[in-house]
This record gives C-alpha cells, sequence and structure tokens, in this order.
C-alpha cells in the first residue's frame, strides 16, 4: 500500500473486484460469495453479490477500483471484551502463578487486580494512552474495526472517569470504533475492605451516574464471582443502570455457577461472558431475553482451566456466540483476536465459521451494534477486511499468522502506518 492510495475521492463510489466475499449474512455457509464485487459510497457498502449481477448504473458511478486479486472480504472485526486500557505488567504475577499460586490465592492476598488498580491509579492520562495504545494498534493490525473497552482498574471517580477518557481518545486518534463500558464493581478497591456493600453504594449512587451525565460510557459491567461480587450487589448496579439507560453486560459464570447469567438475562443484558460454569437454566434465559454468549477461550487457555463452556447447550438453544480477547494484564494478556479464533476451534471445539461469525456478527449484537456493522450487507457501515487466503477457514486454522491485506474502516483505507503485516 502507498501513502497515495489511502485517500478516496471525496465523491463517488469505490469498488473492489475479484474478491470472494464471507459476508456472514446467512443463506450459506460464512454467507459465501464466489467473484464477488463491494461497491462503497461513501462511508457505507452501497451494493455487493456477484460480479455478473452488478447492477448498470453502479458501473457508471465506480471512481475507483481495487483488485482483491482473488482474496476475501470478511466484516471488519469486532472485539467486544477488552480491558485494554491499565498500566503496570503482571508478567511477575505470571511467574508465581508458575511457581503454584492459584489465581485466587493472588486475588486474595491483594495481588491480581489490585496491583493494575494501583499502576493504573499512579499513571496520568498521557501515560495511561501511550501504555493502552500498542495494544490497540496491534488489534487494529488483525482487522479489527470495532472494540469494546472496559474501566475497572481506577475503582474510584477520578481513575475511573480517566480510563474512560482515554478510551475515548484511542477511538478519536485510531481509525478504530471504541465502545466504553463502565466496570466499577471488577474488584473492591484496597480502601474499602471488608465493606463491599459501601463500595456498591459509591459504584451505584456516584461513580455510575457522573460516567453517565458525561456520557463517557453506553454499558455497565459486573464480575459476579466469589472472588467478584454477590448477586445482589450486581443486582444494585443493574437497576440503577437500568434507571440511567445504560447497556447491561456481566462477567458471569467464569469460575462458579451463582446464576448471573440468569440475573444478568432478566435485566435484558446485551452479554453475559466467560460462562464455563453456566447451567442449562442460564442458557435458557439468555435465549429467552436474546442474551448473547461472549466466550473468551484466552483466559480460558491462560488460567489452564478444563471447564469449558457448554458450546452444545448454547447451540440447542440457540444462543448466538461471540468470541473476544479479553485482553487484560490478569488472565489474558492477549492482543490477537485470530488467535482466538484458533483457540475457540481447538479449545472449544467450535467450528471455524461459528468462530468468525463470534468475532463479527456475534460480536456486533454483543454491543448491541449488530444494526451497522458485523455483516457484510449494504447499507452497513464500509467496515471490513481484504485477507489473504484460500478459504474462510484459514484465518481459524492458522496459528500465529495474518493475511491481512487491507483494512477499510467507514469507507476509507486504513493508513499503512496502522497496518503493516
Ligand atoms: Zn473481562
Amino acid at each position: 500500500m502507498s501513502s497515495a492510495k489511502n485517500k478516496f475521492p471525496a465523491k463517488g463510489d469505490c469498488l473492489w473486484l475479484n474478491v470472494n466475499l464471507a459476508t456472514m449474512a446467512g443463506g450459506n455457509p460464512y454467507g459465501m460469495v464466489k467473484d464477488g464485487v463491494l461497491v462503497v459510497g461513501g462511508s457505507k457498502i452501497a451494493w455487493l453479490g456477484k460480479r455478473a449481477d452488478l447492477p448498470e448504473d453502479f458501473k457508471s458511478r465506480i471512481e475507483k477500483t481495487y483488485d482483491g486479486q482473488g482474496g476475501w472480504i470478511t466484516p471488519g472485526l469486532v472485539d467486544c471484551h477488552t480491558h485494554l486500557v491499565y498500566a503496570g505488567s503482571r508478567a511477575r504475577e505470571f511467574e508465581l502463578r508458575l511457581e503454584g499460586a492459584t489465581y485466587e490465592e493472588i486475588a486474595r492476598q491483594g495481588g491480581g487486580i489490585r496491583s493494575t488498580v494501583s499502576d493504573t491509579r499512579q499513571a496520568d492520562e498521557q501515560s495511561l494512552f501511550a501504555q493502552s495504545a500498542p495494544r490497540l494498534q496491534a488489534l487494529i493490525q488483525e482487522g479489527v474495526t470495532t472494540v469494546e473497552i472496559k474501566s475497572g482498574y481506577g475503582l474510584d471517580l477520578e481513575t475511573e472517569l480517566r480510563m474512560l477518557h482515554v478510551a475515548r481518545q484511542l477511538g478519536e486518534k485510531y481509525p478504530v470504533t471504541v465502545v466504553p463500558t463502565y466496570l466499577g464493581a471488577h474488584a473492591l478497591p484496597p480502601e474499602f475492605e471488608g465493606r463491599s456493600d459501601e463500595y456498591i453504594d459509591l459504584v451505584c449512587n456516584s461513580v455510575m451516574p457522573e460516567v453517565a451525565a458525561q456520557k463517557m460510557a453506553v454499558a455497565v459491567d459486573a464480575f459476579c464471582e466469589n472472588i467478584g461480587f454477590t448477586p445482589d450487589q450486581t443486582e444494585k448496579v443493574f437497576q440503577k443502570a437500568q434507571k440511567l439507560g445504560l447497556a447491561i453486560k456481566l462477567h458471569a459464570e467464569q469460575l462458579s455457577d451463582l446464576k448471573g447469567a440468569k440475573l444478568a438475562s432478566g435485566y435484558g443484558a446485551l452479554s453475559a461472558d466467560h460462562l464455563e460454569h453456566v447451567s442449562e437454566e442460564g442458557v435458557k434465559a439468555m435465549a429467552a431475553s436474546g442474551t448473547i454468549a461472549v466466550l473468551l477461550p484466552g483466559a480460558f487457555y491462560f488460567l489452564r482451566e478444563t471447564r469449558l463452556p457448554p458450546i452444545d447447550l448454547l447451540r440447542r438453544h440457540k444462543v448466538p456466540i461471540a468470541l473476544s480477547t479479553d485482553c487484560n494484564p490478569g488472565s489474558s494478556p492477549t492482543t490477537s483476536l485470530l488467535l482466538m479464533l484458533n483457540m475457540a476451534c481447538t479449545l472449544f471445539r467450535m467450528t471455524p465459521e461459528e468462530a468468525l461469525a463470534g468475532i463479527t456478527r456475534n460480536g456486533a449484537r454483543a454491543l448491541g451494534l449488530e444494526e451497522r456493522i458485523g455483516t457484510l450487507e449494504a447499507g452497513k457501515d464500509a467496515d471490513f477486511v481484504l485477507w489473504d487466503i484460500s478459504e474462510p477457514a484459514e484465518l481459524a486454522y492458522r496459528i500465529g499468522f495474518n493475511p491481512l491485506k487491507q483494512v477499510i474502516r467507514h469507507g476509507k483505507l486504513i493508513s499503512y502506518s496502522y497496518v503493516s503485516v
């Protein structure tokens, strides 16, 4: 890609030719269109389909044509669950775990999340941005055009707002759509030791209203777990979020079954995430409320979990499955969504098509953005990726390989400085 190619004409349509399309919009596996054409008008997909069916009036409007050289176009990738804004490193904790300590032991000893809280509280906005940007850039280099970013390492008003502000700035400085989530109920801050109900009061009565008033987040999340917050405390968070008009998500059933998925579904949650220990009752509740299952194979792998999320139950009850990096310093220090595709297939036995749907169509649904992104359809945002692959399964099949050729977001080719493969 030369820099001269990075600017589209202000008017007129652009066309991708000699491409195969994995629209992920149904109809057949991958929503596949062989020898296809994709036309972009402004920031939207104007038309797509078989080359032979391209309408005459489109042909006359085309101002620029790209030859895809037989590659595949997929929707822009959606990473729907990340904690990528944080300061510091947890490499030492990684070492400790290898010396025998468990995740729960480290958390109970005040390590784990709390050490990141301490580092993040001490980092000013500039430092937090500088430490987080390379993680975002790594995602973009693999075709991510939409990323959710959670707060939750500040746990006080000032630092939570700072994290969300950095998330917003990242979305302004980089060619990616950032969806911010307030995760106040992530861990108990040290100054509230033994007073978790009081901390939840702070989340609900002080921080969340301010986050909502400043429009710093579109959703609220919580960590419902024995080492996190109880279902009753989680429900208080949901009730307040509902009053403030914020969408709901939940870290549920990662380490035990506290019936968090059912609780979240009762509040119409967009997603319940992790779910290794979810019961059939929880899955049924998710199906009834249209709540998306977000599976996080990176955390499963890194924590060396053995209890698999119930893929067959999710399939049987037709709960859509999304996949995400869960990019975070403690349990999933990855910035590769392509690697998550492979892990979902090898560890969870998902099919490559299910896995790709998990980081496109269903990732979009987990963020409530399915009207705009997640599939290749006329009228949707022109967010898509051109890959140098011979079939879609290659994206999940290969390990540690990035066949990306182009990323297009809102109709614009992302400049070479953000994409180098
Ligand atoms: Zn998470």
